[in-house]
């Protein structure tokens, strides 16, 4: 596991919020790029904004 994160919306690849521990992180918008898919999503415990990604082979 990488520990580098900016400051804001870091980009995680787990679904656990970094700053709470919890789980529960709805995605709030997805947005398609040309070989991943980038999901931004709020922590519903403590409202942290989080970053995912997925690839799309
Ligand atoms: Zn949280």
């Amino acid at each position: 596991m990488q520990d580098r994160q900016p400051p804001e919306a870091p980009a995680v690849t787990g679904l656990q919020c970094p700053s709470c521990g919890g789980n529960d992180l709805p995605v709030w918008y997805t947005r398609k790029r040309l070989n991943k898919t980038l999901r931004m999503r709020i922590c519903s415990g403590c409202g942290r904004r989080l970053i995912t990604y997925e690839r799309i082979d």
